[in-house]
């Protein structure tokens, strides 16, 4: 257990617990702010972050009634060029542009309101959010469907490959000192470390009281291309078709499909639903004929974990305890702001060097 002089040891320890995105992400900022970093982590099976596709969307994810989260997404998506030259492995990034397009008129009446939401409250955005015709469409993307009405080009809004950005994160920490164990942590109190981050994501609900997390399931897909198949978008693809939602995020060797966004009944119930499959795949191949022709080698389903306001939460809970969770559908585009305010909940703002800008707070 941690003593009453810890605050005097160099270097100090810090145990994060969960090894998702975001507890990641935040002990590499311990580590290269000097911390001794341990993370726990129970396994891929229970870490959405594994089964996400990767988008780092901030315009482009501004909805009615998120101004808040609007801020912070623009705020994270700015940082995520330090980080990932932090990295150092140009293949993490999956594109860097991203392409807002509408099947039929009321799908670009959809985009529009968003577009007009974004506007309004980041005026610079007219430069970065842009509406594009079908012309300018096929030019940008030419293996998409004839038939799509209107859309946006949001430039600067890519995209990483999740995947391989988890593993780099881990292989980071560790060539920097860092441990990394494969076990599930129950008590809070067995662990021996001067400060403790939970960034368990729904694991959280268990190691800190009165969250008020829920899980939002999510089914996705991945598609390899084959040799007789067109080429991967090199664009992300957001689709409105016909009042479903859907997008394709491109890969090296195909594109990441989704994704589906519903309360499960159960949550243990983590195989991906039939319907959602089914749903995202006649959307998918609407939207980009030339996808017939690809392998489907993944079919997937994780939950996000979501709090009640839709903002993460970043809290001291105390003394010797900061929780971190909630990040629901931007948890990978959030991760470098999110690791900055933990540093800073830390008494830390060394992290300045690995994730970019100070923090200047908007989570709770
Ligand atoms: C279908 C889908 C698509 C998504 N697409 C995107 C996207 O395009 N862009 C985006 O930004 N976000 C996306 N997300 C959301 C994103 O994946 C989450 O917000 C993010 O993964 C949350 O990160 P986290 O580290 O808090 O949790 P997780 O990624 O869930 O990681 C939690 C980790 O904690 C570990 N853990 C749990 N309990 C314990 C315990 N008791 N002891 C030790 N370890 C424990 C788990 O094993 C896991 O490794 C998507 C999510 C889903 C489901």
């Amino acid at each position: 257990m941690a003593h009453a002089d810890t605050h005097l040891r160099t270097p100090r320890e810090l145990a994060v617990v969960g090894g998702g995105v975001i507890g990641l992400t935040c002990a590499l900022a311990a580590v290269d702010a000097g911390w001794r970093v341990r993370v726990h982590d129970a396994g891929t099976d229970r870490r959405a972050a594994w089964v996400a596709a990767g988008m780092l969307g901030s315009l482009g994810e501004g909805h009615p009634g998120e101004d808040e989260l609007l801020k912070l997404s623009v705020e994270s998506v700015r940082r995520w060029p330090t980080l990932l030259t932090r990295l150092g492995d140009p293949q993490i990034s999956a594109a860097t542009d991203s392409l807002f397009v509408a099947a039929a008129s009321a799908d670009a009446e959809h985009l529009r309101t968003l577009a007009d939401f974004v506007w309004a409250r980041q005026p610079r955005a007219h430069d970065d959010l842009r509406p594009v015709g079908p012309s300018e469409i096929r030019r940008l993307e030419s293996g998409l469907s004839s038939r799509l009405h209107s859309g946006f080009l949001a430039t600067g809004e890519g995209a990483v490959d999740n995947r391989r950005l988890l593993d780099r994160l881990r292989t980071a920490i560790t060539d920097s000192g860092g441990d990394i164990v494969d076990d599930e942590v129950t008590d809070l109190s067995t662990i021996d470390a001067d400060e403790i981050v939970v960034a368990a994501g729904l694991g959280s609900r268990a190691l800190v009281a009165d969250l008020g997390l829920y899980a939002a399931k999510g089914e996705v897909l991945r598609l390899r291309r084959t040799r007789w198949s067109v080429p991967p978008p090199t664009h992300v693809v957001r689709a409105r078709m016909h009042g479903r939602s859907v997008y394709l995020v491109p890969r090296h060797d195909g594109v990441v499909v989704g994704a589906t966004q519903y309360e499960p009944f159960d949550e243990t119930a983590v195989a991906p639903d039939v319907g959602g499959v089914t749903d995202l795949l006649s959307d998918a191949v609407e939207l980009m004929p030339g996808l017939r022709t690809y392998e489907l080698i993944e079919a997937g389903a994780g939950l996000r974990p979501c709090s009640p306001d839709g903002l993460p939460v970043v809290r001291r809970v105390d003394e010797r305890v900061v929780v971190v969770t909630g990040h629901g559908r931007n948890g990978i585009l959030l991760a470098p702001y999110t690791a900055d305010v933990v540093m800073t909940l830390l008494g830390d703002d060394r992290a300045e060097s690995v994730t970019g800008a100070a923090n200047d707070g908007g989570v709770r």
